[in-house]
């Protein structure tokens, strides 16, 4: 078997290396490294998990590691899709280049260009950046990409649904034709493979498994739902999630919650805080200072539940993901397996629920046909009837049990007794635009868990907000649409923006 010390590295990465704690290269970096050395382009066929950043990092330290930096002229760049995938491919910079005297910047948006600029005037070696912001850096004047030895296009299947490949073909052009090039994709769709072969000179093509067929460590099931009323879907896919989330009880130790749209990453966020849940959303919309303390907070253990669409979550390493939900059936099929990549790491135990819905029937079964096998359904005993009696039914929540691992030690402050629009202190990570959104129909908070009945609400309160219900004639009294917001008006529209 290879190890690490077989390949042609430079001592001081590979004692960067071991320090790590590796020792053994995964079958992408065992293939890639000694190409990347011999200095052939790489295009690697694999995604996130794989150990692929380790792939292209270790070899370009090694092969950087003579020379120094001219300003404004990085030596190497490195594309990544998303701001919070360049981080972590910073961060394997500085843990791999920490014995050279190697300097890198990173270049994302919600960085100030001064300080980015400042850098960059003083010459960097590695510049790592998503394309958007480099275009926006050199269109400034502030930046030759005429130097660029060697190039990286991490997730370039994830470029191409963002839209990123004009930026990414423009960028080509703007760095010498004799530059190295090492290419990622997890799949190589038609526009991906015809850009290979425009930018690729003879690359070593070469291919991992899919994570769909290593990730036995796994257990997947389905839950189906089928709505009492259309109109009802999203509240009831809550209330599942909340149950499903219950029934996992202690073996939760914390979950990614995947939704297909932005809008439901805010929705369900709040909705699971309103119901006591330590949960926090991230998405693309999010100011960048608030995504990376909820990523951190995520990783410290701090967080128990990131709701997170499926460009926020990409190529997010966070090792040890005890659950992967999915709220919705993703409409790629091979999003299904990047999202429940996210658990099962490194030979980890992993468990991914996926809720399915009669819409979402479709999208099931090309997930299905992807991974070649039927993902066995879990019936929990949920009732969407008994769920849409419950939320109008205000009653105690039992308390301790297997929810409280889930549930944020302190009670929450009751919703309905917060303006709308003012977040509290601890909604901070939702102060994006999307944040003062009503959580489109979601049963009032208070009147089950910590609070019961109408007595903690104040008089202001009585009898308004959403769904507001005349408790005393036994009956709802629902003002404006209250639980029966349609569907159609939670959508978000295809291209609106990223995230
Ligand atoms: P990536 O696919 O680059 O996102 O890497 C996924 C995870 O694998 C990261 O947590 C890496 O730290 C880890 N990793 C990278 N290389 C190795 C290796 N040779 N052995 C074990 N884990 C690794």
């Amino acid at each position: 078997m290879t190890k690490f010390s077989d390949l042609d590295l430079d001592p001081r990465v590979l004692k960067a290396v071991a320090e790590a704690g590796y020792e053994i290269p995964t079958p992408i970096q065992a293939q890639a490294i000694p190409e990347a050395l011999k200095g052939r382009d790489v295009l690697g066929i694999a995604q996130t998990g794989t150990g692929k950043t380790a792939g292209f990092v270790l070899p370009m330290v090694t092969m950087l590691g003579q020379g120094r930096a001219r300003a404004r002229m990085p030596r190497s760049l490195v594309l990544c899709p998303t701001r919070e995938l360049a981080a972590q491919v910073a961060e394997n910079f500085d843990t791999y280049a920490k014995y050279t005297k190697l300097t890198k910047a990173l270049l994302i948006g919600g960085v100030s260009f001064k300080d980015q600029d400042k850098i960059i005037d003083r010459g960097v070696d590695v510049l790592i950046a998503t394309p958007g912001r480099l275009l926006d850096h050199f269109e400034r004047g502030k930046l030759m990409l005429t130097g660029v030895q060697i190039m990286v296009v991490d997730e370039a299947d994830r470029m191409l649904d963002m839209g990123f490949i004009p930026d990414i073909e423009r960028i080509f052009k703007l760095t010498p034709f004799t530059r190295q090039t090492l290419f990622f994709s997890a799949t190589m769709a038609k526009e991906i493979e015809r850009i290979t072969n425009e930018f690729l000179t003879n690359p070593a093509r070469i291919e991992v498994a899919r994570r769909a067929t290593a990730a036995e460590t796994i257990a997947q099931n389905v839950v189906m739902l089928e709505p009492s009323r259309r109109d009802r879907s999203f509240a009831e896919k809550r209330a599942l999630l909340r149950a499903l989330i219950d029934h996992e009880g202690e073996g939760l130790t914390n979950g990614i919650i995947f939704c297909n749209r932005k809008v439901d990453v805010d929705a369900v966020a709040k909705s699971l805080k309103k119901h006591g849940y330590d949960a926090a959303p991230i998405h693309g919309d999010l100011e960048q200072s608030v995504r990376t303390r909820t990523l951190d907070a995520f990783r410290a253990g701090e967080l128990k539940l990131l709701i997170a669409s499926d460009v926020a979550a990409r190529g997010l390493d966070v090792p040890s993901v005890s659950h992967v939900f999915n709220f919705d059936v993703p409409s790629h099929s091979e999003d299904y397996v990047h999202r429940i990549g996210r658990t099962g790491r490194a030979g980890r135990e992993g468990r991914a629920l996926t809720i399915c819905t009669p819409a979402d029937a479709k999208n099931l079964a090309a997930v299905e046909d992807l991974i070649a096998r039927e993902i066995p359904r879990l019936d929990i005993g949920f009732s969407p009837a008994q769920v849409a009696a419950d939320d109008e039914a205000p009653r105690q929540r039992p308390q301790g049990g297997r929810q409280g691992s889930t549930r944020r030690p302190a009670p929450e402050r009751p919703a309905r007794e917060k303006p709308a629009a003012s977040p509290a202190p601890e909604t901070t990570p939702e102060s994006g635009p999307e944040a003062a959104q009503p959580a489109a129909s979601e049963p009032a908070a208070p009147q089950r868990g910590t609070r019961s009945g109408s007595s903690g609400r104040s008089s202001r309160d009585q009898g308004r907000g959403e769904g507001s219900r005349d408790q005393s004639r036994g009956e709802a009294r629902v003002i404006g649409m209250g639980d029966h917001v349609p569907d159609f008006l939670m959508r978000s529209f295809p291209g609106s923006s990223a995230g």
